[in-house]
């Protein structure tokens, strides 16, 4: 054996004895990976928790077609050069892991509109890839978090706007057998159409109830995706089997979180059982909501821009009043109509609630 085989073979004896005795030192047990994990601090390392290791196959299918990319209206045809487009959020950041955190620019610009998702060949979850890297980036610089002022209203107010409604005005049923989860945006900015919800309600004599404290669902922030652990315990305590949202965000949060438990149900589900029919005495049409993400809040004036687009349809058909059952949408699609406009937007229920009185 020449010298420098000798001496390799000695270093590597050496090694593996020092981590035989290194086992015996029980009070260093667990602290490995502690000392990686600090060591690899300042490279803005992360752990996947076990769900997600397991979605990372799915994250990966992109193949580069390129058929998702003209489905996004946000990123192609009215913000080219401001966003990357659905592909570039499948191929890039699903790969290379410690570097999410340079995406923080124009992840939060994605609607999570899942148009994308509906023509992709392979069924990767964009939307799920764009949501794991927002959650991510909170987790690893959370100085780069541009909705960190909401967050602080949630801690404060258990709204995004830190604002502390009012309750609603509606009769009290003593052994109510529905939670009507009015939501964040309907207890404040959209006061007015809320209140109209829940008198409909009211109308068709449910028996339902309201939290005393109403809280932001989580979806505008759509950090963790939806709402606390504690407001969660909060609704589960209540022991209501079902669930009615007026908002399609809350909806979807809710059905996400607890829909395993609970039944979880968007209003137009339950309206759809009810005597209330539109009387349509106009050209109606309808605005069928996906989710949003946050856009509204942080970008208003892209939101806008995206409202513009979306109702020219509507405009160019003659549409005078058009419905649709989304807080966000709501007040997203009222920032579209100017005061020339003939067009009036309502939230369904609202606009039962008006034909009815
Ligand atoms: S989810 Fe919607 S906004 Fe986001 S990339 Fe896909 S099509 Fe574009
Ligand atoms: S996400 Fe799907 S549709 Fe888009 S480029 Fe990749 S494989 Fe093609």
């Amino acid at each position: 054996m020449d010298t420098r085989k000798a001496y390799a073979t000695f270093l590597l004896g050496k090694t593996y004895i020092g981590h035989l005795f290194s086992r015996l030192a029980i009070w260093k047990r667990g602290q490995g990976y502690s000392a990686f994990k600090e060591k690899y601090r300042a490279d803005n390392f992360f752990e996947l928790t076990p769900e997600e290791r397991k979605s990372f196959p799915n994250f990966q299918k992109c193949f580069n077609c390129g058929v998702c990319i003209p489905s996004c209206l946000f990123s192609v045809d009215l913000f080219h050069d401001e966003l990357p487009d659905p592909e570039s959020y499948a191929c890039s950041l699903s790969r290379p892991l410690p570097d999410l955190w340079t995406a923080s620019d124009n992840i939060y610009k994605c609607t999570c509109c899942a148009a994308c998702e509906d023509v992709c060949p392979q069924g990767v979850p964009i939307t799920k890839i764009v949501r794991f890297v927002r959650r991510k980036i909170e987790q690893i610089a959370p100085e780069l978090v541009p909705y960190k002022v909401y967050m602080e209203n949630i801690e404060k107010e258990q709204n995004i706007f830190g604002e502390r409604p009012a309750p609603f005005v509606y009769t009290a049923r003593q052994k109510p057998a529905y939670l009507l989860y009015m939501g964040c945006l309907y207890s404040t900015k959209e006061r007015e159409t809320g209140q109209k919800i829940v008198s409909l309600l009211d109308k068709a004599n449910l028996d339902f109830t309201i939290l005393k404290e109403e809280t932001c669902c989580g979806r505008p922030i759509d950090i963790n995706g939806n709402c606390s652990d504690g407001d969660l315990k909060r609704i589960t305590e209540m022991n209501i089997k079902t669930i009615i949202a007026p908002c399609a965000q809350c909806y979807s949060s809710l059905k996400e979180r607890l829909g395993d438990d609970l039944n979880i149900l968007h209003i137009t589900e339950f309206l759809s059982e009810t005597k209330f029919k539109i009387k349509a005495k106009s050209n109606i049409s309808y605005f069928d909501p996906c989710a949003g993400s946050g856009v509204g809040i942080l970008y208003p004036e892209m939101a806008g821009g995206v409202a513009k687009e979306r109702l020219k349809p509507f405009k160019e058909a003659g549409v005078e009043i058009l419905l649709t059952e989304c807080s966000y949408c709501l007040q997203n699609l009222r920032r579209g109509v100017s005061k020339k406009d003939k067009m009036k937007v309502y939230s369904l229920s609202e606009y039962l609630y008006m034909s009815e009185i």
